[in-house]
């Protein structure tokens, strides 16, 4: 056995973060409160949006803007074929069908030039979601999205602090969700961002995400048949503290990135690529073996020589649910996508890996 394992990912919470936490607990006021007002307004200062609100996680905040959207039974919404299950999880949610496009084969994003051809009268939303990190192409994706009236909601999940151009990731659609799960950047534990330039869409949000109140009201009044997917006020503490670090973070994530880019030199395993006009928040490093066996190899290979790695995310018309009801089949319809799943894995990524730790991980992969 090796004497030393390497963990994919690893929170990084500070003595400090934890107090930020205790300090709420301690006050009793426990749900929504000050801080998560100072989330929000922290949020709309860094990444230049004109509204924000937290919520109980990144796919709430892409359920709740669908909703307020008003998309439903009839309606299409465009998504890429390789993602976290829950992009396409709040379209069927919301009782509308998916359009899955395939995706690039070195940024993992959707492919805009494939966009087009599936667009159809019945077609309301493109849900680009910058994978792992990197921005989808938001110049195309807008100027299709312009030229046939359609939304976007940005899954931005992975992507707090990435930029496209002069832009931050989320700050370009209707809508930008971002994540606070433990496997991001900033934790909540559990957690979300939802952003918006729109006020009339940032009112119905936040009455949305609490049971459809109406917001200010006197006596209370409902508006809309809403949820619960509030965040608790020693969450967004913890989140309020953390953030703070999110450009250190970010650098960091960025060196270790590039030190893989320089390092891994297997003719066998394909590297991710960056287009100039995106900058990566690294939330993942994903790597394409040649196929599934050797996928599986190399992961096997990583694990007995104490390197923890994982599936990056899914192809989601290959999952049952999707496979079954969308009758598709991924490996034809899909090959990039199909792809980056059946043979594609995530390799440590996180602000505790040293540089010895990087190099092993590099000749580890470079002997295989
Ligand atoms: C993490 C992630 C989500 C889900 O976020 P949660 O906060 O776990 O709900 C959605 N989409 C993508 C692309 C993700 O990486």
């Amino acid at each position: 056995m090796p004497d030393e394992i390497i963990p994919l990912a690893r929170p990084n919470i500070t003595e400090e973060d934890i107090q930020k936490v205790t300090e709420v607990l301690r006050s009793g006021m426990l749900v929504q409160g000050e801080n998560v007002t100072k989330l929000e307004d922290f949020i709309i200062e860094n990444i230049s949006t004109s509204y924000c609100s937290v919520v109980s996680s990144g796919t709430a905040g892409l359920h709740l803007a669908l909703i307020a959207l008003g998309i439903g039974p009839g309606d299409e919404v465009i998504v890429p074929a390789f993602s976290f299950i829950a992009t396409a999880n709040v379209v069927e949610l919301v009782g509308a069908k998916c359009l899955f496009v395939d995706i690039h084969p070195k940024y993992f994003n959707i492919d805009e030039k494939k966009i087009e051809s599936v667009i159809t009268q019945h077609t309301k939303a493109i849900m680009p979601v910058h994978e792992f990190g990197l921005c989808s192409n938001m110049n195309e994706i807008m100027r299709i999205a312009d030229k046939h009236h359609l939304y976007v909601v940005e899954d931005a999940a992975c992507a707090l602090g990435a930029t496209f151009g002069n832009k931050y990731a989320g700050t370009i659609g209707h809508f930008g969700s971002f994540s606070l799960h433990p496997r991001k950047a900033v934790t909540a534990g559990e957690g979300g961002l939802l952003v918006t330039h729109s006020a009339s869409l940032d009112y119905r949000i936040k009455s949305l995400r609490n049971h459809g109140i109406e917001m200010n009201s006197n006596p209370m009044e409902f508006i809309i048949a809403g949820l619960n997917y509030r965040m608790t006020d020693f969450q967004a503490a913890l989140v309020l503290n953390q953030i703070k670090r999110l450009s250190r973070i970010l650098e960091y994530r960025k060196i270790v990135a590039n030190a893989y880019l320089e390092k891994i030199k297997n003719p066998n395993i394909i590297l991710p690529d960056v287009p100039d006009y995106a900058e990566h928040t690294w939330q993942t490093f994903h790597v394409v073996a040649e196929n599934n066996r050797r996928r599986d190899e190399l992961m096997t290979y990583l694990k007995r020589n104490g390197v923890m790695s994982n599936y990056g995310a899914q192809c989601i018309p290959a999952t049952k649910y999707y496979k079954e009801k969308y009758e598709l089949n991924a490996e034809i319809d899909y090959p990039e996508a199909y792809k980056a799943y059946t043979s594609g894995l995530a390799i440590p990524m996180h602000e505790k890996l040293s540089e010895i730790q990087i190099n092993t991980i590099s000749n580890l992969i470079n002997r295989f």
